[in-house]
């Protein structure tokens, strides 16, 4: 009998045809055992790095100490990572590339969320750092230099299809610095269907589960979501199917089924555009346009919740008004280490004579929510 492993199809990443690492290493003794591709070694390497621990204290709408049962960017990427994954065996792609890179996508992301980002962005710039601070450059940067985990490199040493799935988007000025990783931004040509899978699997777990939290949060409402096609819709059809049920099963049957929906569309229509193509190699899938996509219809109805979300919910003053404070607390601890390099720790000490502002930025990316908010609390109470 033959047993039916999951196949790759032939436009699949495989580790067997992959670019490789940056440094040579040596063999392991235990390799020889070891029954795990490069792809699957570099999701281990991700899970075991401080970077991936310190998303468990990172925020991305809430802060983190809001309630229990927000999601944190520690959440946020095992869903991420689930949604990818169930994309990806259904089309018959390398579901541990995918895992990779759902796990490592948001490494790079500052305290406070898009508020952190943008107040370290200003400060670099300000400070004559041209090329400010974009996460994800700094989540590859995490991955290539900042995690100290081996003695033969700096980073975690992984495979190009799963850096540069990390790198999802780049400024043509960074791009020209990265050497192979950076190529496709100057080319314009496509990354890995892994790599894309990845993107859009992002995007349906934080429109998802942002839903579930800003009601939970009160921030928004469900009258205010009925003008959002794709909840209402389902909404109305699980009341109707589900009389009585209460409200807040009633939401998460209502936010399963937009996340199902969303998924298979994507795969109903990805399947189809390769097909469309003739797209039968990864080569193929590099050197034409985007290939996993949503339908028209659905796109449209992804956007508009995703509009909502903005005004409604990320813009909502009582938000706006933590994120506030967020980046004031980012503006303070830069300007800090910036005026009292004493301040850094030893090891960013070091590397702020060598690498000038960018150290700042490193120490300050890699801070959770709460040691920030501490840090700030030691200088502006001495200081
Ligand atoms: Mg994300």
């Amino acid at each position: 009998m033959v047993i039916a492993y999951a196949r790759l199809a032939p436009y699949a990443s495989s580790f067997a045809q992959s670019r490789g690492r940056l440094h040579t290493e040596s063999e392991p003794a235990y390799r020889s055992v070891d029954q795990r591709d490069g792809f699957q070694r570099d999701r281990d390497r991700i899970v075991h790095s401080n970077a991936f621990r310190r998303l468990e204290y990172k925020t991305q709408v809430f802060i983190n100490y809001e309630g229990d049962l927000f999601r944190t960017r520690l959440t946020h990427s095992l869903e991420v990572a689930q949604i990818a994954r169930s994309i990806a065996r259904s089309l018959h792609l390398n579901e541990d590339l995918v895992e990779a890179i759902s796990l490592a996508h948001d490494l790079g992301h500052t305290p406070f969320g898009h508020a952190g980002q943008d107040a370290l962005h200003a400060a670099m710039k300000a400070s004559g750092a041209e090329d400010g601070f974009e996460h994800n450059l700094q989540s590859l940067r995490v991955v290539d230099h900042l995690e100290q985990r081996y003695a033969e490199f700096d980073g975690l040493n992984l495979c190009f299809e799963t850096r540069e799935g990390i790198l999802k988007h780049c400024s043509m000025k960074n791009a020209q610095t990265l050497g192979e990783v950076g190529q496709r931004f100057i080319l314009r040509s496509q990354p890995s269907l892994e790599a894309q899978v990845c993107n859009l699997a992002d995007e349906i777990a934080y429109n998802n589960h942002d839903v579930d939290d800003g009601l939970r949060s009160g921030l928004i409402t469900i009258d205010q979501l009925k003008e959002v096609d794709l909840f209402a819709a389902h909404w109305n059809e699980v009341l109707r199917k589900h009389q009585g049920l209460a409200q807040k099963r009633a939401v998460h049957e209502t936010i399963r089924r937009m996340i199902s929906t969303l998924v298979l569309d994507l795969v109903i229509c990805t399947k189809s555009r390769l097909y469309d193509g003739q797209i039968i190699s990864v080569e193929a899938v590099r050197a034409t346009e985007p290939l996993v996509a949503f339908t028209d219809a659905t796109k449209a109805a992804s956007l508009q919740l995703k509009q909502f979300l903005r005004t409604r919910l990320y813009r909502h003053t009582a938000v706006a008004e933590k994120m506030n404070h967020a980046q004031g607390v980012v503006q303070t601890l830069f300007a800090a280490y910036q005026h009292q390099p004493h301040l850094l720790p030893d090891e960013h000490k070091e590397n702020q004579q060598k690498i000038g502002l960018r150290a700042i930025s490193d120490y300050i990316a890699g801070m959770t929510d709460r040691f920030a908010l501490r840090e700030f609390d030691k200088l502006t109470r001495t200081g």
